[in-house]
């Protein structure tokens, strides 16, 4: 059986993107669908879900979502920092939760949901501008005409992809991760491990959750490593490297598995009725490939700009450039700065990792979370690279803002 549907707006995808865009657009009074492939929302978790708990409460999302961290551990293979806040500044996310509660949200604002749907191409008018996507349910064919398209497909950008504006992203990281019950957690502690036996291009973690679960994962960069995230992972668990010991006697829960683009900005992200947002818009923070809050903030933002556009009458790329141009502001310079950092961070040996942790030991907690939050801001970061004591720490901040 085919089916064919008429709706304003289209969102692709039912992430933290998708939903978030669905919910400003459908809260501004337009007629709103939000696709997800999956069986339900977040049916597959593909993140460790570490955010900030300043932007989580921006986004009014509920207390029961996330355990709050004010620890950040970090260990190379010999060397060791744990820089404490005093109150609790990042968190980790029950993702499946806080991904539910934000489509929810969107569907209280008026949005349809539609699960078990998965966009497989477009819909072209005679000028060659998108004006719907077609997919399959196990109902049959699906038509979805739309003024406006939002591709929130992530990784694998799917609406972008069938329109020939990108190809596959270059560089990308891959995680893999265990969500584990163990003996022994400190549930306000997180750690970050480094060198060449955890990853050799990028780092593994620990990640808690509160009541003694933890999510433990390896991250790889490619291509500049050809080792396999999964296979690693099984090896340091297997190995209990470092911190992973302590836990004591560990009990699997679930597996994730996910890939993020690390290509930069590269993407435009306006065309005539169509908006790319969150990982299919390629905006992640390469230091820690970390991108849940960008696809909520930028969702929000990408929703409004196209209801507007919608309720305006006129949806051309000029009309929806409000979009690329408000999110390039927030963070264009600050993910060229985190990638600057992050070049030097992949090339770095077990020794270097070692003195690069004396580095990091004297940076003040705020500091610290500035740095791996990329929150780079020109003044902040000139202040510490003049007036920092320790002549390391001025040359780690003078290259984020690309001096020698
Ligand atoms: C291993 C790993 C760890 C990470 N850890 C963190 C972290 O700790 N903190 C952080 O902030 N970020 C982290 N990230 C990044 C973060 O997960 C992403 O930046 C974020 O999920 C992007 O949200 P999104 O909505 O754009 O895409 P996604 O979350 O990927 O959502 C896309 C949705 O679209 C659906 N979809 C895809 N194709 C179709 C289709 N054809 N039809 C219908 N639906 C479709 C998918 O099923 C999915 O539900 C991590 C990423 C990885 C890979």
């Amino acid at each position: 059986m085919s089916e064919e549907l008429h709706y304003d707006l289209v969102v692709v995808g039912g992430g933290p993107a998708g939903s978030s865009a669905a919910f400003a657009a459908a809260k501004n009074g337009i007629k709103v669908a939000l696709i997800e492939k999956e069986d339900s929302i977040a049916e597959t978790v593909r993140t460790s879900g570490v955010t900030w708990i300043q932007n989580i409460k921006e986004f009014g999302i509920p207390d029961d979502c996330f355990n709050p961290i004010k620890n950040f551990s970090f260990c190379s293979p010999n060397n060791q920092v744990t820089i404490s806040d005093t109150i609790p500044r990042a968190a980790v996310l029950d993702v499946r939760k806080t991904y539910r509660w934000l489509a929810t949200e969107a569907e209280k604002a008026g949005a349809d949901i539609f699960v078990k749907t998965n966009i497989k191409d477009v819909i072209k008018n005679e000028k060659g501008d998108i004006v719907g996507v077609t997919g399959i349910r196990p109902s049959g064919k699906i038509t979805f005409n739309a003024k406006v398209v939002i591709d929130a497909s992530g990784f694998p950008s799917t609406v972008c992809k069938a329109m020939e504006f990108a190809p596959q992203w270059e560089r990308f990281g891959a995680g893999a991760e265990y969500e584990v019950k163990a003996e022994n957690v400190d549930s306000d502690t997180w750690w970050l491990m480094v060198g060449q036996e955890y990853s050799p291009a990028g780092y593994a973690w620990i990640f808690p959750l509160g009541d003694n679960i933890v999510r433990i994962g390896v991250g790889v960069g490619k291509p500049e490593s050809n080792v396999d995230p999964t296979q690693r992972l099984k090896e340091i668990m297997q190995k209990k490297l470092g911190p992973i010991k302590k836990l004591g006697k560990i009990t699997e829960i679930e597996f994730h598995y996910g890939l993020i683009p690390n290509d930069g900005l590269s993407r435009k992200t306006v065309f005539n009725n169509l908006i790319l947002v969150g990982d299919s818009a390629g905006q992640a923070n390469p230091l820690v490939l970390e991108g849940i809050r960008y696809a909520i903030k930028f969702g929000r933002v990408a929703g409004k700009v196209a209801s507007d556009a919608i309720i305006d009458g006129n949806t051309g790329e000029k009309a929806l450039y409000a979009y690329e141009e408000n999110w390039r502001k927030d963070i264009e310079s600050k993910i060229n700065s985190a990638g600057k950092v992050q070049d030097r961070w992949i090339g770095l040996t077990d020794d270097e990792w070692d003195k690069e942790l004396d580095i990091i030991k004297e940076l003040k907690s705020e500091e610290f979370i500035d740095f791996i939050k990329a929150d780079f801001g020109l003044s902040n970061m000139l202040k510490l690279a003049t007036h920092h004591p320790k002549l390391a720490v001025r040359q780690l901040f003078n290259l984020v803002k690309g001096k020698k």
